[in-house]
């Protein structure tokens, strides 16, 4: 971290992104004051050698040039952290690590523009964390230099100094964009938008003004935007100076989009870029292992996209997507029973995402609950079709069961009674379906916990 010698940095939240910072600005000659609300997070810090200083004294920022906060924690609503209200009533600025990479990231050097790193963003509502492992992916398939980092398994300021002519894939949340006080990729990518997190950005507005901060002005050099929503085609209109303008790249999962300067959309399987009137590629992703399902087609756009915008040739992407793999929680195959498949998605934390797991399979037995969102289930009744009956968990069950309208359920409590009630019900050709339209914090740390228990419920009745 540049720019912050021999200065008082607060540091509040001290999971991977914040002890990430500490050492960051420690490297860059920073004094850094660590806090965080959890007494069991401060020993784990102070165990790994940091001091903690007691931010929620009064007085506290004096003297302090910034403060450095984490993703989780609450700035705006539903009310600010004491700690963050405190800064801000101090008049001291707040940033994130988001905006301290940005800060310190290699200005730009025009005479050596074609070797300079160059870093691309993902964010959006679903899909950022396949899209940003897929850009990655097909980046190091192509032998391009890349690290990923940001939402997905690493902090930014974790990155390795960034070598010439190397990308750098950033999977960013709305939290991130939020608050970071710069973002300029080079090419940023909005995936998709539906409500998610609503709580904490005071609404579909604020959610909505936080994901487009990515896109501001004298922001990236080339936007790709995901245009089946009207956020998304409001944003494309926006930064567009006209339809035949190639600065916006449009993506869709089912729109045609040949008329724009440059589009990559999917319609029945099969994925297209068009480019001033004239059509580039056409992709059959009907059979790629990695890519199920009409969402999946959606990031392989995103992902495509961003990486033309790179340099890269439509075969050299063809051929990386096709040996994508997908991630773990995302729509995973976790074994097969008697003619029953028993699939992994409990990264469907939200409406939208778990809609789009419904319509991926013609007969479900659907495990959901947890933690659920304002309105529920309410949105995901026109996608119960395919549901053949319900398996309720968690906090929401009794709720999510009122709005199951004709749906055949049952309230089950727990991932092991769920697991085993779907299975003993099963028919051959179903699907046992774990997409729970639910957070996972009622009763699992996160939702990679919760995705875990219910892949060693099913390997024990294999
Ligand atoms: P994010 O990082 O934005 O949460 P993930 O790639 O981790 O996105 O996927 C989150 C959930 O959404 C998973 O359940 C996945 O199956 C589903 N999903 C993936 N891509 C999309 C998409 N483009 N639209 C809707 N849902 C998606």
């Amino acid at each position: 971290v540049r720019g912050l010698e021999g200065r008082k940095v607060a540091v509040l939240g001290l999971g991977r992104s914040g002890l990430a910072t500490a050492r960051a600005l420690q490297a860059g000659g920073a004094e850094p004051l660590l806090w965080d609300d959890s007494p069991e997070a401060r020993t784990n810090a102070e165990g790994q050698g940091f001091a903690v200083t007691d931010l929620t004294r009064e007085r506290a920022f004096e003297d302090v040039a910034l403060l450095v906060t984490s993703p989780g924690i609450p700035h705006l609503y539903p009310a600010p952290n004491p700690v963050i209200a405190r800064a801000m009533a101090a008049g001291v600025p707040v940033d994130n690590d988001i905006g301290l990479f940005f800060r310190s990231f290699a200005t730009r050097d025009w005479d050596a523009f074609d070797q300079m790193p160059r870093v691309v963003c993902v964010t959006g509502s679903n899909g950022k964390s396949t899209t940003t492992a897929l850009i990655h992916h097909i980046l190091a398939e192509s032998g391009r230099p890349t690290q990923m980092a940001g939402n997905i398994g690493r902090g930014v300021l974790d990155l390795d100094p960034a070598r010439d002519g190397e990308v750098v894939v950033l999977e960013l949340s709305s939290y991130q964009t939020d608050l970071a006080r710069a973002l300029t990729p080079d090419v940023a990518v909005l995936t998709n938008l539906s409500p998610d997190h609503l709580d904490r950005h005071g609404g579909m507005g604020g959610y909505f003004a936080a994901k487009r901060r990515l896109f501001a002005e004298g922001g990236p050099d080339r936007a790709v935007i995901g245009v089946d929503e009207p956020e998304g085609l409001y944003l494309a209109g926006q930064l567009s100076v006209a339809p035949e303008d190639d600065r916006v790249i449009r993506i869709s999962a089912g729109q045609k989009l040949e008329r724009f300067g440059w589009a990559v959309f999917a319609r029945k399987g099969f994925l297209a870029e068009w480019r001033k009137g004239r059509q580039m590629a056409s992709i059959d992703l009907r059979a790629m292992p990695g890519l199920p399902g009409a969402h999946n087609h959606q990031n392989a756009c995103a992902a495509y996209a961003a990486c033309r915008t790179l340099g890269l040739a439509p075969r050299q992407i063809e051929e990386a997507l096709g040996s994508f793999k997908g991630l773990p929680h995302r729509s995973q195959l976790v074994g097969e029973r008697n003619g029953v498949r028993f699939v992994n998605d409990s990264k469907a934390t939200n409406v939208d995402s778990a809609a789009k797991a419904l319509q991926a399979f013609p007969k479900i037995r659907w495990i959901a609950g947890g933690l659920g969102k304002d309105g529920g289930i309410a949105a995901l009744r026109p996608h119960l079709d395919a549901v053949v009956k319900a398996y309720l968990i968690g906090h929401s069950a009794r709720d999510f069961a009122l709005q199951m309208g004709a749906t055949d359920h049952e309230i089950c409590e727990t991932m092991d009674r769920a697991v085993v009630r779907a299975a003993e019900e099963a028919q051959p050709g179903e699907v046992v379906l774990l997409a729970p339209a639910a957070a996972s914090f009622d009763q699992y740390p996160n939702f990679e916990k919760r995705g875990e228990d219910f892949m060693e419920r099913v390997k024990a009745l294999l």
